[in-house]
Order: C-alpha cells, then structure tokens, then sequence
C-alpha cells in the first residue's frame, strides 16, 4: 500500500513525499481511510507508530475546504505535555507546508498575549493542552463551539495525570456533531468509559507495542542497594561499563525531585548530562530537549511525564534509575531506544523493594529479563562484603552523597591521610608568629594604602638616591 492509496488530498501527498516518506505505517493505512470519511476513530496505539501522521495527514485534507473565524478554532488537539504539543505543531508545520493554516499552540509556561493575538487571527488548528487551553476559555477569549474535528491523543497519560475532569469538560463544550479522533497506548477502564460516553460509533485501529518484543533491544535488571547514594553509584559504573556503545542515553526517575539531585551528582561527577522536568519553563525544557537531539548532551535526566512520546530517533541506551511503578511504563521508557530497527540497549535497577514491579513488568511484556550480574538473592551477600571493605570512612562518604555533595571516589582522602595533614597544619600555625591583630578601620586604610602608588613607588631614579649634603 501506498499514501496515494488512502484518498489524501495532491497537496499532503507532495509534503509527504518531500518528508521521504513512501509507505504509510499501520495505524496510518488503518486509520487514515476512516478520518477522511468523517468517522470516529479509536487508535490504540503508542508513540513511535507513525500515529501523529495518522492524525494530521486527513487534517490537513479536510481542513483545505474552510476559513478560520475569529477565536473560533477549526480543529482542536489536545496533548497531555508541552513538549507533545509542540511536537504536533513540527508535524503540522512539516506535512502543511503546502497549505496556508493558522497554527495556534496554547501550552503553559509562556505569556497569554502572543496566544490570545494567534486565537484573534482565527486558528485553523488549534494544539492545546487541557489546563491552559480552559484558562483561555475562561478569560472569554475563546468559543469551541465551531470546532469540526477533536484529536485526544495520549489518553491514558492525561489519565496518569488526572486530565480526565479536564477533557470531559472540554468535549462537553464541543458541537455534538464534530468528528473525534481518540488515541491511547492503553485502554485501562476510565479511557474506555471516555470512549464510550464520548464518541460516536468509532473505527478500532489497534497496532501491537513494537516495544515489548523488540529484538534488538538488549535489556537487562540491574540488582542494587536502595539507598540514593548506592543506586547513584550503581548508575555511574553502569554508563562508564557502556564505554563508546553509549552514544546517548535517557535515564528515568520516578519522582521530578529525584531528577533534580540525579541530575546535579552526575554534573559534579563531570557527566556530560541535563534534566527534563515538568518544574521547568517550557523555554528551558525546548533547549534542553533540542541540544539532547543535537547530540550536544549525552545524558538526559527525566521524568515519564516529561519524557512521554518525545521523538528523538538515535538514543542508544536508556537506564530506569526508579523502576516504573506502571508496567506500561516500562515498555514507553525502552521503546525510546532500539527505534526504526537500531540496537539499543535498557537497564533497569532494581532494589529489594522493586519485586512487585519487576514481576508485572515481565508479566506485561510476556518475557523474563535477564540480569546483569547476579539477581536479588546475591545483593545481601555482596552487601555485607562491601560494607565492611569500606568500613568506618565510606559511611561517613555515603552520608554526603546521600545529602548531594558526592565527590568522585579516587579524589576521596583517606581518613589517616586527613589527620596528617591536620596535624601538619596546626603545626604550621604554632611555628608563625600570629600576625598583630589591628582594629578593622586600621586594616582597611592600610590595605588602601598598600593598593595606591606613592611617589615613584619603588622606581625611584638612582640619582634621587644621592645623599644630599648640607
Ligand atoms: P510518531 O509515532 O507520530 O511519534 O512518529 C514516530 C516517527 O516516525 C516520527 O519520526 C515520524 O516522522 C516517523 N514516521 C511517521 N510516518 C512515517 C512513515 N510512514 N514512514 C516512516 N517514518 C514515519
């Protein structure tokens, strides 16, 4: 099958052709034919399908009969993060090159005023994520009611992220007869209940996780301590045992605050890394993101929120710091290695406490992972060996670590050596006589004095030197 084979209009199929595109995907072929008849479509499907195009490609058809009015957008796509949205528009921006839309993005982190101007001029497509998108329709500065097509995509995250209130809000504002096109990963119950109260009759287009048995990701669980500093330390010798096989990595946590400390050890230990988190401004979230793509970073510290359908095409590995507490997750975190059929490689820690997910993880994806070196059961004993090879001075390291103020361990001293030079010290200062204490202003002027140049200074001519006679 071919794209000229869906019915898409001679202007999308040259933009397709120019993005080097020959054969639609199958969430394309299945779901393309059906948007373009006006149908409901439900599109199980996660990101790295090609399920964006399968969206914004019979969009674009449909939108080139029509005019935008005023604050009443045509079409409205509604993303769970910023950095989504913004993926969307690229999408619109590349396969629409030959149309001449209005393009709005409403998305959080940057001023009302440049998106109320856009929203003025009448937007062909609107991309909005929930929350900024009913600020605007709150302030009066938007009307749904001439929205024809609504794109929810990423269900099941805006689930996680308690969007689901949000979005029934929204659908409620929407015309009745407007087209839906609803895209999930996953169809835990709620997204189905959605489903069921707002759309129409819908098409299922279900493709398989490529993830989940992707041959030519190597995964392996990695056992370790639980304790920050362990898994920090456990993390390091893991990158530097990748040698140049690493050529970038994405490495989860769980929580954005365990981001953030992750992120800053790896800084002070000199690994070439950055952070994406949802605290951040969407300015600095963007550049991040871009110098990541650029290879000018080489490790990224996120979250899942954050991290969600992001389309970076070369990552070669991905580390789970945290072990997703969502199976799913799992399969979303190492489908961002390994894509368009390159080797890619996932490690995930675990710690004791992570048996659960471990088991609904190799539940989910139908497969026992392999370990690293040894599974759970050899932790206690290497626990012991460790602890008592490190002895009284790597407690008191772990402390700092623990508290973020880890040093590489090579430039550690040794206890010994620290009371040496203590003692070298302090003997140092006996030996000085104690420079005389003046009263602060003193010390000022003389400082002062010592800084400005008298006279010559010290070139003072030979002949002035002369004795004089009297
Ligand atoms: P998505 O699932 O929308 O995030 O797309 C994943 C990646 O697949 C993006 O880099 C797209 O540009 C690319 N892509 C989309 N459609 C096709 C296609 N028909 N053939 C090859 N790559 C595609």
């Amino acid at each position: 099958m071919t794209f000229s084979d869906l019915g898409l209009s001679q202007k999308v199929l040259s933009a397709v052709a120019d993005a080097g595109y020959t054969q639609p995907t199958p969430i394309q072929a299945g779901a393309i034919p059906h948007a373009l008849t006006g149908k409901d479509v439900l599109g199980i499907a996660q990101t790295g399908t090609g399920k964006t195009a399968s969206f914004v490609l019979p969009m674009l058809t449909r939108l080139e009969r029509g005019r935008a009015r005023a604050r009443m957008p045509r079409t409205l796509i509604l993303e769970p993060t910023r950095e989504l949205a913004a993926q969307v528009e690229e999408n619109f921006v590349k396969y629409g090159k030959n149309h001449r839309l209005n393009i709005a993005l409403l998305i959080g982190g940057v001023s009302f005023d440049e998106q109320e101007k856009k929203l003025e001029r009448g937007a062909d497509v609107l991309i909005a994520t929930p929350g900024r998108l009913l600020d605007h329709f709150e302030r009066g500065k938007l009307l749904l009611t001439g929205v024809e097509i609504l794109v929810i995509d990423e269900a099941d995250r805006m689930l996680d992220m308690g969007f689901i209130p949000d979005i029934e809000r929204i659908c409620k504002l929407i015309p009745f007869t407007r087209q839906t096109l609803f895209f999930s990963a996953t169809m835990p119950p709620e997204i189905t209940k959605l489903t069921e109260q707002f759309l129409q009759a819908p098409v299922r287009v279900e493709v398989s996780r490529p993830a989940t048995t992707a041959t030519n990701i190597t995964q392996r669980f990695v056992k370790c301590g639980s304790k920050p500093w362990e898994k920090r330390e456990r993390l390091r010798s893991l990158i530097d045992s990748q040698g140049d096989t690493l050529k970038n990595a994405i490495i989860f946590c769980n929580r954005k605050s365990e981001v953030a400390t992750l992120f800053r050890s790896l800084v002070r230990h000199e690994y070439d890394a950055g952070a994406l988190h949802g605290d951040m401004d969407q300015r600095a979230r963007m550049t991040m993101l871009e110098n990541f793509r650029k290879g000018n970073l080489k490790l990224l510290v996120a979250s899942d929120v954050a991290a969600r359908g992001l389309d970076i095409p070369d990552v070669s590995h991905v580390f789970n710091f945290d072990i997703p507490t969502h199976a799913d997750d799992y399969v979303h975190r190492i489908g961002r290695t390994g894509r368009a059929g390159r080797k890619g490689a996932a490690f995930t820690l675990i710690t004791k406490a992570d048996r659960k997910y471990m088991d609904s993880i190799e539940k989910l994806i139908g497969q026992d992972v392999e370990w690293l070196d040894g599974d759970l059961s050899t932790l206690q004993a290497e626990d012991g060996t460790d602890e008592h090879k490190r002895g009284r001075g790597a407690k008191r390291d772990s402390k700092k670590d623990a508290a973020g103020d880890d040093k590489k361990p090579s430039g550690r001293k040794s206890r010994k050596d620290e009371i040496k030079s203590e003692n070298a010290e302090r003997k140092a200062k006996q030996d000085k006589p104690e420079p005389r204490s003046e009263p602060r202003k003193e010390q000022r002027r003389h400082q002062r004095e010592e800084d400005t140049t008298v006279g010559f200074g010290e070139d003072v001519p030979a002949f002035m030197k002369i004795p004089v006679r009297t």
